[in-house]
């Protein structure tokens, strides 16, 4: 058998194979001055609903992206979030390293958060925050398999390392802050002390918070899309993306 028929064939099948793999949205578009706080609940219970009332109270939004496991557990917090109108997403089920999981342990990670979160709020999430936010071919193919949209984020306030004030939180929201930016929170005692004088500053800036697929249904965005170099994303990138291990 002639050898180049067989590699020009297989190098179309990787091609393929790559440009079909789905990209994660970790930004909305830039044609308005609006941002999506996304929060990553699997503990800090006691700092949740707070931070929501902040937005609630200034009439903005954010999109809780839950752990199945603490939904299961905070049906009445999940029912007060929606009843404040934030948008309810998935953060996996126990917060495993989703990144090291083959596709069975995505799909069981993703289908039990579903069902729980399902089970405590009523809906079924369509967007999906892998824990530590690793990504891998495999995390995005489950995602996708699931329909689910895989959402990273364009701001991470780092807001789970013990010596990040709500100073720093602020700061580093203020200083990197771009239409459209999808913002990184986790529910710490820090940041339901920043968040109302945050949403403020916004305010006065002109920014409006509100949902991840508020922004979305404007139109999708990524950096990752939009990076020459990730036309064609490969395992290289995508170990470099989830270099970046945060909660
Ligand atoms: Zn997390």
């Amino acid at each position: 058998m002639p050898l180049a028929p067989v590699l020009f064939a297989l190098a179309l099948m990787v091609g393929l194979e790559s440009q079909a793999l789905p990209v994660p949205v970790d930004r909305g578009p830039a044609t308005e001055k609006a941002v999506a706080f996304t929060v990553n609940v699997v503990w800090g219970t006691e700092h949740v609903l707070p931070i929501a009332r902040a937005f609630h109270d200034r009439h903005q939004k954010a999109t809780f992206m839950l752990g199945g496991l603490w939904a299961k557990n905070h049906v009445s917090e999940v029912r007060s979030l929606q009843a404040m109108g934030m948008e309810i997403g998935s953060h996996g089920y126990s917060h495993r390293h989703v990144g090291s999981l083959d596709m069975a342990g995505n799909l069981e990670e993703i289908d039990r958060a579903q069902e729980a979160i399902k089970g405590a709020s009523g809906t079924t999430p369509t967007l999906y925050a892998p824990a530590y936010g690793e990504l891998s071919p495999t995390v995005l193919k489950a995602a996708t398999g699931r329909h689910l949209t895989v959402v990273m984020w364009s701001i991470d306030t780092i807001d789970w390392r013990p010596w990040h004030t709500p100073d720093i939180i602020r700061s580093r929201v203020l200083g990197r802050l771009t239409p459209g930016a999808f913002i990184l929170i986790h529910p710490t005692d820090r940041t339901a002390e920043a968040i109302g004088p945050l949403l403020d500053a916004l305010s006065e800036r002109g920014f409006r918070a509100t949902t991840v697929s508020d922004l979305l249904a404007k139109g999708p965005s990524s950096s990752l899309k939009t990076r020459p170099s990730s036309r064609k994303l490969d395992q290289v990138e995508y170990v470099a993306i989830a270099s970046r291990r945060f909660l």
